[in-house]
């Protein structure tokens, strides 16, 4: 099964926590597209510091249960500083899309829940998958992002380090 994650960091060094998160989420999934990392400033809770955020896609057999429990599993053993919602984080892993299931579970919503109102997941989706439908509005990501009113401030950087896919 085709799935996309977004993986977002405010703490430390950013780039390094999101590249040791794709790592190992790699061991599990087979990454195929990596996004470039943006920059992009906090939603929801402004006294922060900005986000580096990137989005990956890959194939598993994994379930998206099973997915979600990797997540969390590469979250806990990253060391997340468990702090509030929406507040400061050493890594957030979402689950994006997963094929074209839709499910809406008390531990798990695919497709996210949120992605398609958030810039700082659409334009690195759209950079990777532009053409991949939603299966819940039927709109693909390029349509989604375009859909935006307001997609704030979003800056495209390179990645300092290589990436080995
Ligand atoms: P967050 O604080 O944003 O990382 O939210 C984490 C919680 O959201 C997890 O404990 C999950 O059970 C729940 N959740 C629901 N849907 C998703 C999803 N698509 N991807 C990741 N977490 C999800």
């Amino acid at each position: 099964m085709r799935v996309y994650l977004g993986l977002g960091s405010n703490i430390g060094d950013r780039e390094s926590n999101l590249l040791d998160a794709i790592e190992r989420l790699g061991r599990e999934v087979e990454i195929e597209l990596i996004s470039s990392p943006y920059d992009t400033e906090p939603v929801g809770y402004d006294h922060q510091p900005r986000f580096l955020n990137a989005v990956v896609g890959g194939d598993t057999g994994l379930s998206p249960d099973d997915l979600l429990k990797l997540v969390k599993k590469i979250e806990d053993d990253m060391g997340r500083a468990t702090t509030f919602v929406n507040g400061p984080r050493l890594i957030d892993i979402d689950i994006l899309l997963c094929g074209d299931i839709v499910l809406d579970s008390e531990f798990l919503t695919v497709p996210h829940a949120r992605y398609a109102e958030r810039a700082f997941v659409l334009v690195p989706l759209a950079q990777i998958a532009p053409n991949v439908v939603c299966p819940l509005r039927h709109k693909s990501v390029r349509v989604l992002l375009n859909d935006l009113k307001d997609p704030g401030q979003i800056i495209r950087k390179d990645w300092a380090r290589s990436q080995h896919v």
